[in-house]
C-alpha cells in the first residue's frame, strides 16, 4: 500500500534545480498550481491544489527521509548482502594469494571506475557522453557486477540526489548524519510504488531503453555468476578477494562520495549544496571526489577542473573517444573556476 501523502512535509522543501543538468523534469519545484479565477465557481471555496505530478514527486521524495529507517522497512536482502560481503572481506586476509589480490585490484578499477563512474554516473545518469555498443553493454554489465544496484535504480536515485542535494528528499545527505549518508540510507526497502515513481519521474529516458530492463531483470544473476566464475577460476581465495574484498573497498570508495565529499574539502564553486572537493576520495573513487566541481557542472564529462585534480575516469573516457566508442563527450572546463575556498 502506498504511503500517505502529507502536504506538511513539503514546507521545508527547497530545490536546487538546473533543468539544463539533465534535460528532464528533475526535481521540478513543487509549487501549487493555482486554478485560474475564471474557472472558479466561488473563489473563497476553492483551494489551490497541487498537480498530480507534483503530489507524486512529493510522495517519492518522502520515501527518502531517515525516519523511514524502521525495522519493518528494512531491506533484509541489502542488509544481509552487505554484512556477508564485509565478513568475506575480513576473511580474505586468511586466504591470500597474489593472483587473487591482483584480480581484486583489476576488478576494483573495472567496476568502480569503468562500471560505476564512467557508465552509470557520467554516461547514464548525466549523459556527459554517449557510449556506443559494445562499450555501452560491457560498461553497463561491469557496473552491474559492482553490486550497487541496477543501472536504472542507481541512475534515477542519483538524479534525485542532484535535484534535491542537501535539501529535503536528498536520498543521502550527510546533513542528516554522516553514517546515514554513508550506508544506512540504502537499507530502506524499495517498494514497487517507490520504484515506479522513481523511474517515471527521474529516469523516463533510461526506462525506454530495453538494455536497461535486461539488466534490471537479470541483476542478481550477474552477481551470483561473478561469484561462481571466480570460485571456479581460483577457489575460495579468488572468491573472497575478487568478490567480497573488491566489492567492499569499491562500496566504501563510492559511499565516501555521498558522505565525505559533502562534509570535508575545498570548494571551487558556490553551489546550493554542501559539496566539496576531497583529494583522497578522488584517489579512491577514480576522480569522483572532485565533487564540488561535479555539482557545479554536472553535465561535464571531466570531474577534475584544475591541472592537479587528477581524474582517472576522464582518462578512460578519452581513450574510449579515441577508439570511437564514446561520442558527444562534453569535455569543456569552465573558465570561471574561482580560487579554492575553505
Ligand atoms: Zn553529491
Ligand atoms: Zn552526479
Amino acid at each position: 500500500m502506498p504511503p500517505t501523502f502529507d502536504m506538511e512535509e513539503t514546507l521545508d522543501l527547497e530545490t536546487a534545480v538546473d533543468s539544463d543538468v539533465l534535460d528532464l523534469p528533475i526535481g521540478a519545484e513543487l509549487v501549487d498550481e493555482v486554478i485560474p479565477s475564471e474557472t472558479r465557481d466561488d473563489d473563497s471555496s476553492v483551494e489551490a491544489k497541487p498537480s498530480k505530478a507534483a503530489q507524486e514527486r512529493q510522495e517519492l521524495l518522502n520515501f527518502f527521509t531517515p525516519d523511514k529507517l524502521k525495522l519493518k522497512n528494512i531491506s533484509w536482502t541489502v542488509a544481509i548482502w552487505m554484512l556477508a560481503m564485509h565478513v568475506g572481506a575480513v576473511a580474505a586476509f586468511f586466504f591470500v594469494t597474489w593472483q587473487a589480490v591482483a584480480v581484486a585490484l583489476v576488478l576494483h578499477w573495472l567496476t568502480c571506475s569503468i562500471g560505476i563512474c564512467l557508465t552509470f554516473h557520467r554516461s547514464l545518469s548525466h549523459r556527459s557522453l554517449k557510449l556506443k555498443n559494445p562499450a555501452k553493454f560491457i560498461g553497463t554489465a561491469i557496473g552491474t557486477i559492482a553490486g550497487e544496484g541496477t543501472p536504472l535504480m542507481w541512475s534515477a536515485t542519483h538524479r534525485v540526489h542532484h535535484g534535491q542535494s542537501d535539501h529535503y528528499g536528498d536520498p543521502h545527505s550527510p546533513l542528516e548524519g554522516p553514517w546515514w549518508s554513508h550506508l544506512w540510507w540504502m537499507m530502506i526497502h524499495t517498494t514497487e510504488r517507490k520504484k515506479q515513481l522513481l523511474y517515471q519521474y527521474y529516469a523516463p529516458d533510461l526506462a525506454r531503453d530495453p538494455m536497461m530492463w535486461f539488466f534490471e531483470r537479470t541483476f542478481g544473476l550477474w552477481l551470483i555468476g561473478t561469484g561462481v566464475v571466480l570460485y571456479l577460476v581460483g577457489g575460495l581465495p579468488m572468491l573472497l578477494w575478487g568478490l567480497c574484498f573488491r566489492m567492499v573497498i569499491a562500496y566504501h570508495s563510492t559511499w565516501f562520495v555521498n558522505s565525505a565529499t559533502h562534509l570535508w574539502g575545498y570548494r571551487n564553486y558556490e553551489t546550493t549544496d554542501q559539496s566539496r572537493n576531497l583529494w583522497w576520495v578522488a584517489l579512491l573513487a577514480y576522480g569522483e571526489g572532485w565533487h564540488n566541481n561535479h555539482h557545479a557542472h554536472p553535465r561535464l564529462a571531466r570531474a577534475g577542473h584544475r591541472w592537479w585534480e587528477l581524474d582517472p575516469t576522464w582518462w578512460a573516457i578519452s581513450f574510449l573517444r579515441l577508439i570511437g566508442q564514446a561520442t558527444d563527450v562534453d569535455d569543456r572546463i569552465p573558465a570561471e573556476n574561482a580560487a579554492p575556498t575553505g
